[in-house]
């Protein structure tokens, strides 16, 4: 008799790793209807003018397959925009390829780039797939710890880690939970590490245009040495309160694409048609860019003023639409658990920090999303106030 699948022997590729924080804590907020400040998506809705630009497209039949490494248009936009705000020269016809979100741009990056033995360098608190995708390689992750308030790196201590081994390093700025930016020393000392060895940068630089105060947003396209080692991966997503729509890019230089996109056309081939014509045509406002940072700015000193009488410690939020609250004041829990107790007994969901890293460190820090409409980030600094 043939024995059921589940009978058989199988080895698990990942056998380590549960359901996303992300989903985990979107669930719990969903079945205890608290407010959800966890996964970070925004709760305002998308520009109306998007959405018909959309419906145009697909009324006008552009509604099968589009060019592998993505229309033309999309990618010329993308061009004019590195252009514009940064005087970087990306060519739309070998350096762009249009991706189904940031996500799928890592994935294939670093299927593209990574092989079984390879070391890669992660900074952790780190994005949560950035692990399990080179772990699927047969490579080892590398994780530096950066640790609160700050999260400064040390870089004698990456230029330690580095051997023949090392494959690829991966950043993310601005960073996703910590919300800290790279410095030009950061970019410099990286530089200073991948240029005195054979190694790739992966940049994921989803939040680029949320940078607010002072801060100024540094791609590693603007360093020579890094530009030309570099694949940069960016998010329509987050750019246009659209995460549902997964749609972003990657850049690098043409003798990377080449390699990125022999993996893209057999994971995915080409991404979502109607969408890209009608976010290339709504980006010809270039204004859309300027605001966006003044637009979560507002949202985000809002909190900050709110919770400076609450007994939540706040720490500084360079870019990303995130913020982390130091809870030592007010409990000695471990961040998941009292993550947990505040979505189910006080009805507001955030992530614990500890998600973040491999070894699940505990430093009474909870992530807050504001990328939220007014309304409810006065709900959630009501509850917060008072716990
Ligand atoms: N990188 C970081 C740091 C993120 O926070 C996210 C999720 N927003 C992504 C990549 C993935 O982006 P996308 O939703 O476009 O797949
Ligand atoms: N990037 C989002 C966050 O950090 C989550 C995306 C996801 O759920 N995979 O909250």
């Amino acid at each position: 008799m043939t024995k059921p699948f589940h009978d058989m022997p199988f080895k698990s590729k990942l056998p380590n790793t549960p359901a996303s924080i992300f989903s985990r804590m979107s669930a719990l907020a969903q079945e205890h209807q608290a407010i959800n400040l966890s996964q970070g998506f925004p709760d305002f809705d998308t520009d109306p003018k998007l959405i018909e630009a959309v419906t145009k497209y697909m009324n006008e039949g552009f509604n099968q397959y589009a060019p592998m490494p993505g229309h033309i248009s999309l990618r010329e936009q993308i061009s004019f925009k590195y252009d514009k705000f940064y005087g970087i020269n990306v060519n739309p016809a070998d350096e762009i390829t249009i991706t189904a979100g940031g996500t799928q741009g890592l994935f294939t990056v670093i299927s593209a780039v990574v092989e079984k033995g390879d070391e890669v360098i992660i900074f952790e608190p780190a994005y949560d797939s950035y692990k399990p995708a080179i772990e699927l390689m047969g490579a080892v992750v590398v994780p530096v710890r950066l640790m609160a308030p700050d999260f400064k790196i040390d870089w004698e201590y990456v230029r330690s880690l580095v051997n023949s081994k090392t494959k690829l390093i991966i950043i993310n700025n601005p960073n996703n939970p910590t919300g800290r930016v790279f410095s030009v020393d950061d970019i410099q000392q990286l530089e200073y590490i991948v240029s005195a060895h054979n190694i790739v940068v992966l940049s994921d630089e989803v939040y680029e245009h949320m940078v607010y105060d002072v801060h100024k947003h540094i791609s590693v396209l603007s360093s020579e040495i890094l530009r030309s080692r570099s694949f940069v991966v960016c998010s329509f997503g987050k750019l246009l309160h659209t995460t549902g729509w997964k749609l972003g890019y990657v850049i690098a230089p043409a003798f990377f694409t080449i390699e990125f996109r022999k993996v893209h056309q057999f994971n995915v081939f080409s991404v979502n048609a109607p969408m890209q014509l009608a976010i290339a045509s709504y980006l010809d406002d270039i204004d859309y860019y300027y605001s966006l940072p003044k637009f979560f700015q507002e949202k985000k000193d809002f909190l900050l003023h709110a919770l400076k009488d609450s007994r939540f410690n706040v720490l500084p939020t360079q870019g990303t639409y995130f913020m982390l609250l130091d809870y030592s004041n007010i409990s000695e829990e471990q961040e998941l658990d009292f993550a947990e107790r505040l979505t189910i007994e006080h009805k507001l969901a955030m992530i614990p920090v500890s998600a973040f890293y491999t070894h699940g460190d505990n430093q009474q820090l909870l992530r807050i999303c504001f990328a939220k409409k007014l309304q409810t980030l006065t709900a959630a600094v009501d509850i917060l106030k008072f716990i």
